[in-house]
């Protein structure tokens, strides 16, 4: 909006990367700097599934493979979360969207909002590390689709679904790319540097491009 002041904090905002990269543990650093929820759809899948619930019944077997729920129950998880009173202010999206038609429909909703997403933050990690981290976490937390199957099948998903989101945020001059391959505490200072106005500054969002000429 016109009235808003330069330097003020991003807070609409999104976190996504391959699976391994670190999201969680981020998301979770940055909502409590940042002072909003961080909202993580694999997360509220998984909650759905230990507790026994319908759509737990729905998405246990979907997520045991490592495929991708699918976008209309994906979106109506969200469009709910979104609509509760702590989001209001700000969040912090982690994991979704996902697909570009899931990246749309966050568009959408947000328009419906009258608002829109300030930055989208993509954690970079090599594939050998992801392949460590989630061999280290399957042995430790016992997460079930962290087994060396899934978690082949996990990073092929990313790569086909969700890694054209990179294209898609940086043509929207969202994009703010920070390198995952860090301890915790380096990632989250460059994540929140990464926020600052100055990130975009220089930034044309490509669809208008054309028309500014
Ligand atoms: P990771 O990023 O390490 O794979 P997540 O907790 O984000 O872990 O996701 C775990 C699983 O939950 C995914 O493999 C997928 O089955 C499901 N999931 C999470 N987010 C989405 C989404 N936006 N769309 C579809 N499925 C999702």
């Amino acid at each position: 909006m016109a009235g808003e002041p330069e330097t003020r904090t991003a807070r609409r905002l999104l976190l996504f990367g391959p699976p391994g990269a670190g999201k969680g543990t981020q998301a979770a650093l940055l909502a409590e700097r940042l002072g909003i929820p961080a909202i993580s759809t694999g997360e509220m899948f998984r909650q759905a599934v230990a507790g026994g619930s319908e759509l737990g019944r729905q998405v246990e077997a979907i997520l045991a493979r490592g495929e991708l729920v699918d976008d209309v129950t994906t979106a109506e998880i969200v469009r709910a979360r979104l609509a509760q009173s702590d989001a209001q202010p700000g969040f912090l999206l982690d994991g979704y969207p996902r697909t570009l038609a899931q990246a749309a429909t966050l568009e959408e909703i947000l328009r419906g909002r009258d608002e829109a997403l300030d930055a989208a933050v993509f954690l970079e990690v090599p594939e050998d590390e992801l392949v460590r981290r989630m061999s280290g976490r399957a042995q430790q937390a016992g997460r079930a689709d962290d087994r060396p199957e899934v978690v082949r099948e996990r990073l092929r998903v990313y790569e086909a679904k969700t890694a054209p989101l990179v294209e898609y945020y940086r043509q929207r001059c969202l994009l703010r790319q920070v390198d995952g391959n860090r301890s915790v505490g380096e990632v989250a200072d460059a994540v929140l540097a990464a926020l600052q106005p100055a990130a975009a500054m220089g930034c044309v969002p490509r669809e208008t491009a054309g028309s500014l000429a």
